[in-house]
């Protein structure tokens, strides 16, 4: 955009309308050229939204899905879509055959995203001396663990000792369940807790320590 009267390219923005007609997507800008202040309008036409290729993966399934975006815009990983399966982060893009984090949007073959709406699958040891009972628990992606939390799961109350995330573990703070690769318990002779883990097992099995 350059100025109708100088042909400056110093142009200030000082407004901006998107208009959306039936046929075609347009940006109105209201203008000011920094070098002679003239004041002027021009309107620039956006690309109508289409369908793109959109993968969700979800624990050990994926689906395949499509989602309408705007080519005029950016995608890159870590943004959030809203598709028709929930909301999805995105974790790569593919262009060309190659996966990249960052792409205009209409250069995109396909967009791979995590579910952010299903729960989030964390493993829970109960440390039995020599033994050990270990669920699969399906939890809210916001649920906060917390070291020292005194929790009933199953038939035992234990007290959460170590909370192993993707990249630490925790002995103190807290931490959400989308992180949680872990939570190690020991059984303690309380009757009263802090939360019921119970109904959230997925799968449950009990082994002997060597
Ligand atoms: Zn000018």
């Amino acid at each position: 955009m350059d100025c109708p009267i100088c042909g400056s390219d110093e142009i200030e923005i000082l407004n901006s309308k998107q208009k959306s007609s039936k046929k075609k997507l347009t940006e109105e800008y209201l203008l000011k050229c920094e070098d002679c202040g003239h004041v002027f309008k021009d309107i620039v036409s956006l690309k109508k939204p289409r369908p793109y290729r959109l993968i969700i993966s979800e624990q050990d399934k994926s689906h395949k899905t499509t989602i309408d975006l705007s080519p005029s815009d950016e995608l890159k990983s870590g943004d959030v879509l809203l598709s028709d399966l929930g909301q999805v982060e995105v974790t790569s893009i593919e262009v060309n055959d190659k996966r990249v984090n960052k792409a205009k949007i209409e250069d995109i073959d396909t967009i791979w995203a995590n579910s952010v709406e299903i729960p989030a699958r964390i493993g829970f040891s109960v440390d039995l001396h020599g033994e050990v009972d270990s669920y699969k628990l399906d939890l809210d992606r916001d649920f906060e663990i917390a070291p020292g939390d005194v929790v009933k799961i199953d038939k035992h109350v234990v007290k959460v000792h170590v909370i192993k995330t993707q990249d630490r573990k925790l002995t103190s703070g807290f931490a959400k369940a989308n992180v949680i690769k872990r939570v190690y318990a020991k059984p303690v002779k309380f009757n009263n807790y802090d939360y019921d883990l119970t109904k959230d097992i997925f799968k449950k099995h009990h082994r002997k320590e060597l």
